[in-house]
């Protein structure tokens, strides 16, 4: 350690049991990986894992996320399934742009990452055309176990994340290629 860095003494009334030291990022992130609130962009197959993972065996809420959220403004983690058309992109876009930072994106399912089977003219090859993903969940449909584990790697995204992040330049050039 370095001679410069003095640990100083807690100040009276502060030590004991129920007291610890840590970083505002920290305790941030913590609360914000405990309490994410999905907003389920549904379209097709995929929605029904989603449905199973609400219930009472997967049962979403052990890790606070069961307040699902149909208006973008109440919600922090944008949860794509199912196919998503060409003509639908503007709408997962105005959705995505109505929710507030820090919000997080999963793609569900092999439609929603990529396009999956439906390989033609009218469907969006991934959603990460239009909005930036945080994780993609593989499968056609993907078991509502994956869908958990997606959950699972979105709330160490949320844990580890600076809360300076939003305001950091490589975060606004990510937005701006997405003309956002
Ligand atoms: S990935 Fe498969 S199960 Fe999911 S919406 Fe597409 S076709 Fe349906």
């Amino acid at each position: 350690m370095s001679e410069n860095v003095q640990i100083v003494a807690p100040p009276d009334g502060f030590t004991g049991s129920g007291f610890f030291a840590t970083s505002l990022d920290k305790v941030i992130g913590l609360a914000r990986s405990h309490s994410l609130w999905p907003l389920p962009f549904a379209t097709s197959c995929c929605g029904i894992e989603f449905m199973a993972t609400m219930g009472s065996h997967y049962d979403i809420s052990r890790f606070g996320s069961e307040r699902p959220s149909f208006s973008p403004r109440q919600a922090d983690l944008l949860m794509v399934m199912g196919t998503i058309a060409k003509k639908m992109g503007p709408v997962v876009k105005q959705v995505y742009l109505q929710m507030a930072e820090p919000r997080w994106v999963i793609a569900v399912g092999a439609c929603a990452s990529s396009g999956g089977i439906f390989d033609t003219y009218s469907v969006l090859q991934g959603i990460d055309r239009v909005i930036p993903v945080d994780v993609y969940v593989p499968g056609c449909p993907p078991r509502p176990e994956q869908i958990l584990d997606g959950l699972m790697e979105i709330r160490r995204i949320a844990r580890e994340e600076p809360i300076r992040r939003r305001e950091s330049e490589e975060y606004k050039a990510l937005l701006e290629s997405y003309q956002i």
